[in-house]
């Protein structure tokens, strides 16, 4: 009789090493007087599947030389397999296909497989290795678990730390002096603003390893560079960020303000459509907003403004855009307001330059503190207090923050002229409202429609409706060119008399020498309104894109 031999080393259980296995299977085989064909060995293979290379050579062999194998035999069963479903499969696929036996070395060479005694037998010992198996995996997640519980970080160190070849105390990694600068530079310049295709290219040049578009971010996001481990939820816990042995690279403070911008990013990149400002604006006569989309026609796409209740209602982007710029070119201030207003578009002329000279003497002192800290530095390494290590990482350090104090006000590049320039832009020729709009951002605008019209704005074909205008901004309903673009709407014919009559008494109200109280509480409302138009042009000049591109246009 002749029979091949399978040995497997686990990974996880070495007890059994492959030549005290040999020997067992050999000397089993000698005593059955059975004639070993070949050896088969799989080292540190899963004992899960049976996609292990050798015992696919076996498999092949046993498939060539049919009928002069008759046993295959292993040390024990859970040499074989500890999946007790494919284990029994496999068995009784071997013995019907090609007539071999698996036997194990504790089993009686005449075993009748057949026996339904022996099947038994047989499938609890699997039983047992399949439930031991389960119980390396868990205790394996558990240990994993634990190691990150008490601040462990597992695997290969990220750029800025290197692997501690015999951990000390637990702590497997620890900061690579001669990466970490780079990470601080990354975070330092990404908090000052400086888009992330910049920092990748500039650090790339330092030394920086990661390539691909997503390194930077990856970078930024990683909280193992403020000293955090993050633990992913499992079973009923929910995840969480625990304190790690090893030490940060950045301030946990500057990690989550970071992960902050960050997610505000994403958020403005999914919302607020430039292309529709009008989207959440302006409604449909029966009350909703219109929503805006492409269609497709001729040679290319157009923007159209729809109601989903009412399909029927489609109104062209373009034609909807003009008319609504058209109509804020003829919303106009009185002249005693844009007075008030140009009164108080040079204070904040002086505001905005106040505030620069400050930042720029903030700037100046943190760069002197700086210089003074790199001045010690140099004293410290000529009298030998440091070492060169020390010195070159300080030196690296204070690089950073220098560039990070630089790039800080460079954010805001107000200058006087600057400033002027784009305050003359408003002052000059008469004030309407769409030089503030165009000038806007789509939240700005949002803004802005909503203080002139509150959130009554409809299209109701070829007229723009309201309930409500600004009073300051009344007056310009009775120009002859307003009328055709905005018509102020009540809510039935009924109350339009009514309004009429308001109206009336309001205008001979209006004809009669105010008092002294009312004439108060109207400049009370005048000072209100030109100091919420005066935020608006504020935070125009203020980002810094608008003022480099298209105010001045
Ligand atoms: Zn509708």
């Amino acid at each position: 009789m002749n029979a091949v031999c399978y040995l497997r080393l686990s990974s996880k259980d070495q007890s059994k090493s492959l030549e005290y296995q040999e020997t067992i299977v050999r000397d089993y085989c000698k005593r059955n007087k059975l004639k070993i064909l070949e050896v088969f060995r799989d080292n540190g293979e899963s004992s899960y599947t049976f996609k292990r290379n050798n015992y696919l050579a076996l498999e092949d062999f046993i498939k060539k030389h049919k009928r002069k194998c008759q046993y295959l035999v292993v040390l024990d069963h859970d040499r074989f397999s500890r999946n007790l479903p494919e284990a029994l499969i496999k068995i009784a696929e071997l013995e019907r296909k090609y007539d071999v036996k698996v036997i194990s070395t504790n089993e009686p060479i005449n075993l009748d497989t057949s026996d339904s005694d022996v099947f038994m037998k047989r499938a609890f010992e699997y039983l047992i290795a399949h439930r031991e198996l389960l119980t390396i995996k868990n205790r394996t997640r558990l240990g994993i678990l634990n190691a990150k519980e008490k601040g462990r970080f597992l695997g290969k160190a990220p750029f800025g730390y290197t692997n501690i070849k015999k951990p000390f105390n637990d702590q497997t990694i620890e900061i690579n002096s001669s990466q970490s600068f780079i990470i601080k530079k990354i975070f330092a310049d990404f908090e000052a603003g400086v888009p992330q295709k910049a920092i990748h290219k500039e650090v790339l040049a330092l030394g920086f390893k990661n390539r691909g578009s997503n390194a930077i971010n990856d970078i930024l996001r990683n909280p193992v560079y403020a000293g955090l481990i993050k633990i992913k939820a499992f079973k009923n816990m929910s995840e969480k960020y625990v304190k790690a042995l090893h030490e940060p690279v950045i301030s946990e403070t500057d990690f989550w303000l970071i992960q902050n911008v960050l997610a505000k990013k994403q958020k403005r990149k999914t919302r607020a459509n430039e292309e529709f400002p009008l989207r959440g604006i302006i409604k449909c006569p029966c009350g909703r907003n219109l929503t805006a989309g492409w269609t497709k026609g001729n040679r290319k796409y157009y923007l159209y403004y729809k109601c989903v209740d009412h399909p029927s209602i489609n109104i062209p982007g373009e034609t909807m855009h003009k008319k609504f710029e058209e109509l804020l070119k003829k919303i106009t201030l009185q002249k005693y307001l844009v007075d008030l207003l140009n009164t108080s578009l040079l204070n904040l002329s002086d505001e905005l330059l106040k505030d620069e000279n400050k930042r720029q003497k903030e700037k100046t002192r943190q760069l002197r503190q700086l210089k003074e800290k790199t001045k010690k530095l140099d004293q410290k390494f000529i009298a030998d207090q440091i070492s060169v290590s020390v010195y070159h990482r300080c030196r690296e350090e204070f690089k950073t923050e220098k560039k990070h104090i630089e790039s800080m006000s460079n954010n805001l590049l107000l200058d006087k002229v600057n400033i002027e320039n784009v305050l003359t832009v408003f002052k000059s020729g008469r004030f309407n409202f769409y030089k503030v709009y165009r000038r806007s951002d789509i939240q700005q605008k949002h803004l802005l429609v909503r203080m002139i019209f509150k959130d009554y704005l409809t299209w109701d074909q070829r007229v723009f409706t309201s309930l409500y205008i600004n009073e300051l901004l009344q007056f310009n309903l009775k120009k002859a060119s307003i009328k055709t673009l905005l018509v102020l709407s009540s809510r039935n014919n009924a109350a339009t008399d009514l309004n009429n009559r308001i109206k009336h008494i309001e205008l001979r109200r209006a004809l009669r020498k105010s008092t002294h109280e009312e004439t108060k509480i109207k400049c009370q409302k005048d000072e209100k309104f030109i100091k919420s138009v005066t935020k608006f042009i504020a935070e125009i000049v203020k980002s810094r894109d608008k003022t480099e591109k298209n105010v001045l246009s």
